[in-house]
């Protein structure tokens, strides 16, 4: 830190994302939620053609790319805005809709960035503990008395609420907002999406990161009642209008019209999550019920530390926080059937001594 930062941000810790390791090559990497499928074909040749006219700035209202969103979830282009990720739109929301008096709520255990965003928009928090299951007790969010964030699936647990549930958690905050971050949705939860044509204080966030297999091209959007997108988009045209650029839009647009592609990844993950989840606990292993690109897993006779040394030292990154209640867990990203393979194996021989 230099001696000129200013006071304000003195006290700040960033996020930190999970390792990006210079030989990726000598990794089997599943430890940032990626997909393992390139993006869709349809997708990387709209891209290539975006490219040829980045001598102009990038369309800010992402005209095209809103509309096609709009066309797929079924909403008007005013209830859509785009993003630099999900993160973006998050961000956003952070800095429109908490300040002293409206602080963010949301759990001890979900995604790591929210307490990093309360930071840096300098507005309080408070936080409420999930049950020793790991489970979102829905009444723990009534009346919440803040902006409520809730990843669905959560992270790193990868349990899911139902569309019911949320509903609930909406209808008893009538004056705050709820945002529902349904990073992981794709991978077999339920969408609130059309919850935010009934709710004005609803906002779904959701990113092409995933199961859009786009996280390079960082792309992600929000919906929600015209009002409060009117205000997301006040922040991000006061800090970067050209939030999402061109070559990114135009792949959106592609990965939208090649919904089956997206699709059949989305089965391939989930089926190959079933049998590695059967295949973990065959090996010892407690899984949470992961609706997730990701399974949640610790083992009852190794701690989480040793297990991720022993991994990342057989070249199979995985992730884990060094947090309580959940530092004995890895976060393991479900990538092809052969990577799950080398993942196994390698926990067969490390569970053996070898
Ligand atoms: N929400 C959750 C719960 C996540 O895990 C992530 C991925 N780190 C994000 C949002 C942000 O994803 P992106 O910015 O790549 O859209």
């Amino acid at each position: 830190m230099s001696r000129f930062i200013s006071d304000k941000f003195s006290a700040l810790t960033p996020y930190v994302p999970g390792e990006q390791p210079k030989d990726k090559s000598k990794y089997v990497k599943l430890n940032t939620n990626e997909s393992p499928f390139p993006p869709s074909p349809l997708a990387q040749r709209y891209a290539a053609e975006a490219i040829e006219k980045t001598m102009l700035y990038s369309d800010p209202e992402c005209y095209k790319l809103r509309s096609a969103l709009a066309e797929r979830y079924g909403v008007g282009e005013e209830n859509v805005i785009c993003g630099n990720g999900s993160d973006d739109l998050l961000n956003f929301a952070f800095s429109a809709f908490c300040d002293d008096e409206v602080p963010a709520v949301f759990a001890d255990i979900t995604y790591g960035f929210y307490k990093v965003f309360a930071q840096y928009n300098r507005v309080p928090y408070r936080i409420i503990p999930l049950k020793d299951d790991f489970t979102i007790d829905p009444a723990d969010y009534y009346d919440a008395g803040g902006t409520v964030f809730i990843a669905n699936p959560n992270a790193p647990t990868g349990i899911a609420l139902t569309v019911c549930d949320i509903e609930g958690i909406i209808i008893n905050n009538p004056d705050n907002i709820v945002v529902i971050d349904e990073a992981y949705v794709d991978f077999g939860a339920q969408s609130c999406v059309p919850l935010t044509k009934k709710y004005d204080n609803l906002i779904v966030v959701q990113t092409f990161s995933k199961s859009r297999s786009l996280a390079g091209a960082r792309l992600g959007f929000a919906i929600a009642d015209a009002a409060l997108i009117t205000d997301l988009n006040t922040m991000r045209n006061s800090t970067n209008p050209y939030n999402v650029n061109s070559v990114t839009q135009a792949a959106g647009v592609g990965s939208l019209s090649d919904r089956d592609y997206t699709e059949q990844n989305c089965q391939k993950i989930m089926k190959t999550r079933a049998d590695t989840a059967k295949a973990l606990a065959a090996l010892g292993f407690k899984l949470t019920d992961s609706s997730a690109n990701f399974i949640f897993a610790a083992h009852p006779s190794f701690p989480g530390e040793y297990l991720y040394k022993a991994l990342r030292e057989k070249g199979v990154l995985v992730r884990r926080f060094d947090v309580p209640r959940i530092k004995d867990h890895l976060r393991i990203t479900v990538g092809t059937d052969g990577q799950m393979e080398t993942l196994l194996n390698c926990l067969k021989l490390i569970i053996r001594g070898e």
